[in-house]
């Protein structure tokens, strides 16, 4: 596409990690990131995390781990085609669903109500004055607590002392009273810009998107699989419809699951050089040449206008006829019930915890950690230990 070359983030110049550390001799800092994620036991956990299906209900489903390789499989190769740094991508795109509970959103939202809840019945010692959610919980604070504090793998520190760039882009969004918390302990840290304004580097800003094309693209593949949509309803979607006319125009005869991985990857295809193309035209547009830029200016990497409209109502779609699904929301029903149960039982008897939890001084946010580092089926057992009540089926 003839593309100029883009400010892209340089790990020679990166704004370093909290904790002092030599070079290695043949990683640049964001690919050493990038294989701390892989190594760290939050990234094996996601591979029995849910994405929208529970992952007992089908071995084919994405799951957080397959949902993170797909954000980042994007996200490099639009970084490649842009010039931009792939290692800082893959790190942040491996790294961006760290802080999921089990059970997906239904496990954050139960989670939140269980500490707000807890704010009432728990004494105020049971957080921190420095905790960065306070009496509440967020899957993306929650990413960023598990590289920086909650990793136990190192002699000298706490967490993965990833650079400030990686952090960066996992905290991609922040509400303003955790900001202020984050910017209390980190003074010009990565939670400066959600108060001052301003942007991430354009890694940051495209794993946000990517991780966006591949919920949306995988979400209307595994719907179908689950038999809660059907191929006839998806295609009424624009884009989906559009698609798919595109698919049976090259391959008349194409039916099933062919018509559905042809469309879906004609729509990934088709996304993926929007965002090369308008994004290349933002940044050559603002005039902008060097990261300092990037961060001064507003968001540069995005879909086109008729992409995003199109995007938006697919994601509208999602919503209604997947997420909303009676058969999700039964799931979800039972997801809040194992979350909001364990909670109550740890917070009544912290030693059913293991001790290096059972023995912290915050108790509410000890058990909120113990039970978002949960795998879906850890979870399960263990609120049938603790209850003698099972659930899920
Ligand atoms: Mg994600």
């Amino acid at each position: 596409m003839g593309l100029h070359r883009l400010p892209a983030a340089d790990p020679l110049r990166s704004r370093g990690r909290r904790h002092a550390e030599a070079d290695a001799p043949t990683r640049n800092p964001f690919q050493r990131d990038r294989d701390r994620v892989i190594h760290s036991t939050a990234f094996r956990r996601l591979v029995y995390k849910t994405q929208v299906f529970l992952n007992h209900e089908g071995d084919l489903f994405r799951t957080r781990l397959t949902h993170s390789l797909e954000v980042a499989q994007l996200g490099r190769s639009i970084a490649r085609a842009l010039g931009l740094n792939e290692d800082l991508v893959e790190a942040v795109s491996l790294a961006h669903d760290l802080g999921h509970t089990p059970f997906g959103h239904a496990g954050q939202d139960a989670l939140a109500e269980c500490m707000a809840q807890a704010s009432e019945q728990l004494p105020a010692s049971a957080v921190l004055a420095s905790d960065i959610m306070g009496w509440g919980f967020e899957h993306n604070l929650q990413s960023l607590r598990v590289v920086d504090a909650l990793e136990e793998r190192y002699p000298a520190f706490d967490g993965l002392n990833l650079c400030f760039e990686t952090r960066e882009g996992i905290l991609k969004h922040c509400s303003r009273a955790a900001a202020e918390r984050i910017e209390a302990l980190e003074p010009g840290g990565v939670a400066q810009r959600f108060l001052a304004g301003g942007s991430p580097t354009l890694e940051a800003q495209l794993c946000n998107l990517a991780d966006q094309i591949a919920y949306n693209a995988h979400d209307v593949d595994d719907g179908v699989r689950s038999g809660l949509l059907t191929l006839e309803q998806v295609a009424q979607v624009d884009v989906v419809g559009h698609f798919q006319r595109e698919a049976l125009r090259q391959h008349p005869r194409l039916v099933g699951r062919r018509l559905l991985f042809e469309t879906i990857r004609l729509m990934l295809s088709e996304q993926v050089y929007d965002v090369i193309r308008t994004t290349a035209q933002r940044v050559h547009e603002a005039g902008v040449g060097s990261v300092d830029e990037v961060r001064a200016a507003g968001a540069l990497v995005g879909f086109s206008e008729p992409m995003r409209e199109q995007t938006k109502a697919l994601k509208r779609f999602l919503f209604q006829a997947l997420y909303r699904h009676p058969q999700v929301m039964d799931t979800t029903d039972r997801a809040r019930r194992v979350v909001c149960e364990l909670f109550t039982a740890y917070t009544a008897d912290p030693q059913a915890m293991p001790p290096e939890y059972a023995q912290r001084p915050d108790l509410a946010r000890a058990t909120a950690d113990y039970i978002a580092g949960m795998t879906d089926r850890f979870a399960i057992r263990e609120h049938q230990r603790l209850t003698g009540e099972r659930v899920f089926a």
